[in-house]
């Protein structure tokens, strides 16, 4: 098995999500006491966030390839980044490694490849919904188009991100909101919706709607179990069916 180096803490609330599945994928595959081999780096959320907001993404790029280094000199033979916000600077950080780097977009770009959408409402940081680095490439490397809320419906799914779910707080009226946003997105032509904030998972399950949810978290550490087992590239083609831990 290789070792994962995970840069984790944005929030920790879902990092403790990706330790959990990631070691149950390895358990339910090899069994007995077998459990994942990694290593995790888990930074203040607080003063990350007060970078995101200054728009200070140089700044972030510089601390997560720090990060990313000293996990691979610690000898992690792969890194991902446990947030799909943060990977505004994936290409800064993949730069500064040598060992591979598992992209969440392409964990979930292949899912939707193999389940034959092209059209997915994308719900996550305003960062995540409106830059280009997360859209982008599900165009450029799987042809996914991507509707979003409108300015209203971006504005209230950030907020709950920040304000209840990295805080470990899950409410029902956000949840209530949450729902009318992808349905509006449903209405609006998405075949499904991508949970593309790693803490949505935490308020919206497949218990709560009709439409497909896919959990961006959830593809991410499946990718991770089966690049450490060596079943496949780092992103192992056919998509492959997210963990579920039946968390919620
Ligand atoms: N974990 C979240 C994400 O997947 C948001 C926190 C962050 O800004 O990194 O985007």
């Amino acid at each position: 098995m290789k070792t994962i180096g995970i840069i984790g803490g944005m929030s920790w609330e879902s990092t403790a999500l990706y330790y959990r599945l990631i070691n149950e994928g390895v358990r339910e595959r090899l069994g007995g006491l077998h459990s994942a081999s990694i290593l995790l780096d888990s930074c203040d959320f607080a003063g990350m966030e007060k970078l995101q907001t200054a728009g200070d993404w140089e700044s972030i790029g510089q601390i997560l390839s720090d990060t990313a280094s000293k996990l691979q000199d610690s000898g992690a033979e792969g890194i991902l980044i446990a947030t799909n916000t943060m990977h505004e600077v994936a290409d800064v950080v993949e730069r500064a490694i040598r060992v591979p780097f598992l992209h969440i977009a392409d964990a979930v770009g292949e899912a939707l490849t193999s389940d034959g959408l092209d059209t997915v409402g994308l719900l996550g940081t305003r960062f995540t919904m409106e830059r280009p680095f997360y859209t982008g490439r599900l165009m450029e490397r799987f042809g996914i188009n991507t509707l979003i809320p409108e300015s209203d419906g971006r504005d209230q799914v950030h907020k709950v991100i920040y304000q209840e779910l990295c805080r470990g707080v899950i409410e029902d009226s956000s949840r209530s909101v949450y729902l009318q946003i992808m349905d509006k997105l449903v209405e609006d032509g998405a075949q499904a919706i991508v949970l593309g904030c790693t803490e949505i998972g935490l308020l919206v399950g497949e218990e709560d709607t009709d439409i497909p949810l896919y959990d961006t978290a959830r593809f991410h550490a499946e990718a991770a179990v089966r690049w450490m087992l060596g079943n496949g590239s780092a992103m192992a083609k056919g998509g492959g069916r997210p963990l579920d831990t039946g968390t919620r």
